[in-house]
């Protein structure tokens, strides 16, 4: 089986209307997509700052700009008109653990995407409120060294069923900062939390679209997972439909390098785990096919 986990079913801006977005004819775009490309199951994860709950959890003025949907109407629309797998992706706010618990059990998710996009009030993948920017200056390795603490707090929390994208924090590539030498040693805290939370972690191709150029997580980190008895959850990050299962071939050398055979599925955030393989897939290159079967 293949899988897309983390999808959002309409672009980043605050002005992409859940009306225009959340339609059975929009989910039909991303199910068509993933036919194609032989993904048989597939999950939406909305970011949780685009829904007026959130704002009980924290009130970052990025989260006010926002936060305009109802979480509810958004449960209800994927349970009752498509056939997707019901997720969120969900920011970990140290400090706030016990609201979004609260705002996560209450609603049947088959599954919860733990991000981290902020380091207190800065963000690692933003023009706006960067964490980066020149008047909250801090060294690379601090900045890194924070980051994938923050992954391990997340992940140690009992959130989350996925650690996404777990080195977000190389979203910029060279055109910011990166620390010297081995980076393994930022990466150990990360993967650590998550080997310990017993959660999966997320195989994403999202990085191959963004400045950094890269699979996220990295091999390195990829590879410590594996070693530490980590599964893996498969998703693109797609934001609209062309990008369901994009650059999936990269992801699945990947993980063939590095001997990981079956992937997450998630229900009722519930785990089990399935042998890699496209479903009838027709635009797979026979080199990831022929990783994909064995
Ligand atoms: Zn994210
Ligand atoms: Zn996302």
């Amino acid at each position: 089986m293949l899988t897309d986990y983390h999808l959002h079913l309409r672009p980043d801006g605050h002005d992409a209307d859940v009306a225009e977005y959340h339609t059975p004819a929009n989910v039909e775009r991303y199910r068509a997509a993933a036919d194609e490309r032989g993904i048989a199951e597939l999950g939406v994860s909305e970011h949780v700052y685009r829904f007026v709950q959130a704002l009980e959890v924290w009130r970052h003025p990025f989260w006010e700009t926002y936060a305009h949907d109802d979480l509810d109407e958004y449960c209800a629309f994927v349970r009752e008109q498509t056939d997707l797998r019901l997720g969120i992706e969900a920011d970990f706010v140290p400090g706030a653990e016990d609201r979004i618990a609260n705002l996560l059990q209450a609603r049947d998710f088959d599954y919860v995407v733990g991000s981290v996009h902020f380091m207190r009030d800065g963000a690692v993948d933003m023009d706006d409120y960067s964490v980066w920017d020149s008047s909250r200056a801090r060294s690379a390795g601090e900045v890194w060294t924070r980051y994938f603490q923050a992954i391990g707090d997340a992940a140690r929390s009992g959130l989350f069923d996925i650690a996404a994208h777990p080195d977000l924090v190389k979203y910029w590539g060279d055109a910011r900062r990166t620390p010297d030498g081995d980076l393994r040693r930022y990466y150990e805290p990360a993967v650590e939390g998550i080997a310990e939370a017993g959660i999966a972690v997320e195989l994403s191709t999202a990085g191959l679209r963004k400045p950094a150029g890269e699979l996220y997580p990295a091999r390195a980190f990829l590879e410590m997972c594996v070693d530490a008895g980590v599964p893996v959850a498969l998703s693109s990050d797609a934001h609209r439909p062309e990008d369901v299962g994009a650059d999936y071939e990269r992801a699945l050398e990947a993980l063939d390098a590095v001997g990981v055979r079956e992937l997450c599925v998630f229900e009722g955030r519930e785990r089990r785990l399935e042998p890699i393989g496209a479903t009838g897939a027709s635009e797979l290159p026979a080199g990831s096919s022929d990783a994909a079967a064995r």
